[in-house]
């Protein structure tokens, strides 16, 4: 395997000609990439050395050019459909439940159609893989902890809420909450960026520091978190970078966060965006509502205020 891998990049290499960005000479032998933009090439570190003086502006300007391509990318949707109905889980999170038993997330109103079915017959257990559901903190956490050996990131990022907020019997542990984060994120759990981010940004189990919480916020945004990039908007608008701001609240629109909606809908009463940017804000969040609408939902949106699965005050 290695002697093909070897082959291919020696062809690539030998194939290619480049031309190095401080003295011209040209060939295939010119291959030392700047190391921070990775868009020009030199002949030798030499070359590479002389040249930083005269390519400092443009490498920054082509690393943020970078950033940004990823930055406003369209991410990915951070949740799996709903693996009974089959139809998308909202981003709001009172519109889906954790199973620990089989690690499933499933909509409220496939769980909230389940309960209202079994509470007659008294035995409670998972609509979807009909596990006996765990009734003391004792058996919660161990079933999470199992969940958490197998690297199940949504066990991580629960399981670093309740040490937040010191449930089920655990001792309450920012750090604790903020090291699970960090394994859910890295096993590329979204909204735990997030809440790193909302750790920086409060200072909470670390030092405040913006320039951090933006980092997760990015993050999280790109791995498909709406209340980061909505958070990221924020943070845009705040130091008057308005084009952005309404950048990023365009893409939380699309992804249902009604709180973006309204701030479009302040920037065009203000004057700083259209009314086609207003309108097409608005096409997108009823886009999304469509997608994610079904009528067990909304029976169960119906049956309490804690089961919601979008907003709709804008
Ligand atoms: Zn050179
Ligand atoms: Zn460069
Ligand atoms: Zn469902
Ligand atoms: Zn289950």
């Amino acid at each position: 395997m290695d002697g093909v891998c070897d082959m291919l990049n020696n062809m690539s290499t030998s194939t290619m000609s480049n031309t190095c960005a401080n003295c011209g000479k040209e060939g295939s032998d010119v291959t030392n990439t700047c190391n921070k933009c990775k868009s020009i090439m030199y002949c030798n570190a030499a070359c590479k050395k002389r040249h930083r003086h005269k390519h400092k502006k443009e490498c920054e300007r082509r690393v943020d050019e970078l950033h940004d391509e990823k930055l406003f990318k369209q991410p990915p949707r951070p949740h799996e459909d709903c693996p009974i109905c089959m139809i998308r889980l909202p981003n709001l999170g009172t519109g889906r439940v954790y199973m620990e038993c089989c690690g499933k997330l499933i909509c409220r109103g496939c769980f909230h159609a389940f309960q209202s079915r079994i509470t007659k017959r008294k035995d409670d257990v998972c609509p979807f893989c009909r596990a006996a559901n765990y009734t003391s903190d004792e058996e919660t956490i161990k079933q999470f902890k199992i969940r958490t050996d197998l690297n199940d990131s949504q066990a991580l990022f629960d399981m670093g809420y309740m040490y937040r907020d010191g449930d089920y019997g655990l001792s309450q542990s920012y750090a604790k909450a903020l090291e699970l984060w960090h394994r859910a994120a890295e096993l590329g759990n979204a909204d735990a960026y997030c809440l790193i981010g909302n750790a920086y940004k409060f200072g909470e189990g670390v030092e405040a520091d913006e320039k951090k919480a933006k980092h997760y916020y990015e993050l999280a945004a790109m791995a498909g978190n709406v209340q980061a990039r909505h958070n990221l908007g924020g943070m845009e608008g705040n130091t008057g970078n308005m084009d952005r701001a309404l950048k990023h609240w365009m893409m939380a629109v699309k992804d249902g966060c009604s709180e973006s909606l309204k701030y479009i809908k302040m920037l065009y009463s203000n004057g700083q965006a259209t009314k086609n940017d207003y309108a097409k804000a608005l096409r997108s969040f009823q886009t999304y509502l469509d997608a994610i609408k079904s009528d067990q939902r909304d029976e169960a949106a119906a049956y309490s205020e804690e089961y919601k699965y979008y907003e709709s005050d804008f």
